[in-house]
């Protein structure tokens, strides 16, 4: 047990050195990308800055999400309609849908969940889309929104390519991506926000099927 705890203690604290470095890297990032940007502009069209920039971008994003996992941040708790963050992030991704030939089923009842409500958009957005890029070649996104007494429970659910046992082992690891693009931070995020909220988060799927994925959040207190 005392071993426990000095690993989980060790642990946190490479997560804060990894942290600290990520936001090192940010600074002379943002300087890399500015004079980037002078040379495009005095350069013809050319490859070689193309992919630098490129390289720049998924540097870029690599450090943010990390920075999302590891960075205690300030959360700020208020009553919200998931309803009303479903619908929002499904308005976001619709042209993004229309363009890759996934319809989208939305079924969604009222509920209130007491969140912080730009993390609960993270992890909606983080899931839907991965049940876009699951799907490049059109299908149908499933967005479902039931409640019982004390839970709200939401499903995204996509006709994907689905994932193998063998692969969902892995899901969750840090840096796991199946992707040519992917950080594979995403899944990572969405689990640390959730359990934040005293929710879950569980994954079904069968290959070449498609995947459903389950969150339920306590519903925000009625007053009696
Ligand atoms: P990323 O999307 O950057 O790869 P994630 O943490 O979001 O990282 O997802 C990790 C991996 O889980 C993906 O690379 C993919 O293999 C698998 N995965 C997640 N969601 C789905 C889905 N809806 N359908 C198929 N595979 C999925
Ligand atoms: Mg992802």
């Amino acid at each position: 047990n005392e071993d426990l705890l000095k690993k989980s203690e060790q642990l946190a604290m490479i997560g804060q050195l990894a942290a600290g470095v990520a936001h090192e890297i940010r600074n002379p990032l943002t300087t890399l990308k500015g004079f980037l940007q002078l040379i495009k502009e005095q350069v013809d069209d050319d490859f070689y800055l193309e992919v630098i920039q490129g390289e720049i971008e998924r540097i870029e994003i690599i450090t943010n999400e990390f920075l999302a996992l590891a960075k205690p941040r300030a959360v700020h708790y208020t009553s919200n309609s998931l309803t009303t963050l479903l619908t929002n992030s499904v308005e976001f991704i619709k042209i993004e849908c229309l363009k890759q030939g996934v319809d989208v089923k939305f079924s969604v009842k009222e509920a209130i969940i007491y969140c912080d409500p730009n993390e609960i958009k993270q992890v909606i957005l983080n899931v839907m889309k991965n049940a876009l890029e699951a799907m490049p070649k059109g299908g149908l996104l499933e967005v479902i929104l039931e409640k019982n007494d004390q839970f709200a429970k939401l499903i995204i659910q996509d006709t994907g390519d689905g994932i193998s046992p063998e692969r969902m082992k892995h899901l969750g690891e840090p840096f796991y991506s199946t992707k040519e693009k992917g950080t594979g931070l995403g899944l990572m995020i969405c689990q640390k926000i959730i359990k934040e909220h005293q929710g879950a988060i569980t994954i079904n799927s069968k290959i070449n099927q498609g995947t459903r994925v389950e969150i339920s959040l306590p519903l925000a207190q009625n007053p009696k």
